[in-house]
């Protein structure tokens, strides 16, 4: 099984301290993962938009990070390349333009571009306002949307029994961040879509009360679908509390509609966030009739698919649909058009589609069963 997500320690401040990227990827080996995607956060380029427990390091900090990550990430595919398939990516930010533009020169300059090898699109902020780094904060940028109608009047607090207008201006402005992430650098796989809702996971998106929402959703979706990316079905909602994966029924059912393509991710944050909730997000995906999942795969593993390296990574969990087993039939390739640097091929990753019932994965229960020994484990 797969995850196109994650972030580790070592690279990210907001991660679990003092642990490894390496040892995220020694867990997701341990969990039976045959592809798992790395996806560290790119730079953040202006010294207002860094976290606060980044408050001793400056922009170009960040950036050497970044780039002793996608090292560091590289040594580590090709150690334990007979093990899993590690993918190399990074996940976007998107606060002002600025962040589009170093976006296009990181994959294209001559230091980074040959190693990063796809891209997660997320919009983690509007209005230049961070929304999912805590309620606070989510709470400012809703409020400096109501601010921005009635002059000085203090916003009044967000609530669920709140109607939904105060939300209005929000959403519009989250989805048309999205929407020039999605255009203007057409991302591999699009990250947590209904991030939007993260503090108001009860609020629907197509309602009567959000005039010309829905449309932007169905907008954005449409957009990805034509140049032929994914959408992550992630599992990082369960911890923040939420019943659905990301996105939620109403955006996942419409996706599915528009034919999009659907991959698995658990945006983990730590060796010990690795597959956390996948169960649950096997259970969200067989209630949403989800049949059919896409991967990414490195072309390298499916070019020596002869090799003694890729006969232990079809053996890794005895699967026979595990990376290099699941060699595409006719017309599940990668057919579709793609751009310059998101050109799977230039970045040496083809896009697959799980070959089988993905549900049936031996994963699962060898899952079930780490689970059953760890809930023993924490009751003696
Ligand atoms: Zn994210
Ligand atoms: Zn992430």
């Amino acid at each position: 099984m797969h995850s196109h997500h994650s972030h580790s320690g070592q690279f990210c401040r907001h991660a679990a301290p003092g642990t490894t990227l390496e040892d995220v990827v020694l867990a997701a080996i341990d969990a039976g993962f045959t592809t798992y995607g790395l996806s560290e956060h790119v730079p953040r380029y202006r010294k207002e938009d860094l976290y606060p427990e980044e408050e001793d390091l400056s922009p170009s900090d960040l950036l050497a990070t970044f780039i002793h990550y996608l090292h560091e990430a590289h040594r580590l595919k090709l150690k334990y390349s007979a093990k899993i398939d590690l993918l190399v990516g990074l996940e976007t930010d998107y606060i002002t333009p600025l962040d589009i533009t170093q976006l296009e020169r990181l994959l294209s300059d001559k230091q980074t571009a040959g190693l990063v090898e796809y891209v997660v699109g997320s919009v983690h902020h509007v209005a230049e306002q961070g929304i999912d780094f805590s309620k606070d904060w989510w709470e400012a940028c809703i409020g400096s949307f109501s601010t921005h109608d009635n002059g000085s009047t203090p916003p009044p607090p967000p609530s669920q029994t709140q109607a939904f207008t105060n939300d209005l201006a929000y959403l519009h402005a989250y989805l048309d961040a999205q929407h020039t992430l999605i255009t203007r650098t057409h991302p591999t796989i699009i990250g947590h879509f209904d991030l939007c809702r993260l503090y108001i996971p009860q609020l629907p998106l197509n309602h009567p009360s959000l005039p010309g929402v829905w449309e932007k959703v169905v907008r954005n979706i449409r957009e990805v679908v034509a140049y032929g990316g994914m959408f992550e079905v992630s599992a990082a909602s369960f911890r923040k509390g939420w019943q659905e994966g990301y996105p939620g029924s109403e955006v996942l059912q419409c996706i599915i509609a528009n034919k999009g393509r659907l991959c698995l991710s658990d945006d983990s944050h730590g060796p010990a966030f690795v597959a956390l909730n996948y169960t649950r997000l096997r259970a969200y995906l067989l209630a949403q009739g989800v049949t059919e999942l896409w991967y990414l795969a490195s072309n390298t593993q499916e070019n020596n698919n002869d090799s003694n390296s890729n006969s232990q990574v079809r053996g890794h969990d005895g699967s026979s649909r595990s990376v290099t087993g699941t060699i595409a039939q006719e017309g599940t390739e990668d057919t579709r058009s793609e751009r310059s640097w998101l050109d799977l091929q230039q970045r040496k990753l083809t896009a697959r589609r799980y070959d089988g019932n993905w549900a049936d994965d031996p994963f699962w229960t060898r899952l079930a069963e780490r689970e059953r020994r760890n809930n023993a484990e924490m009751a003696t």
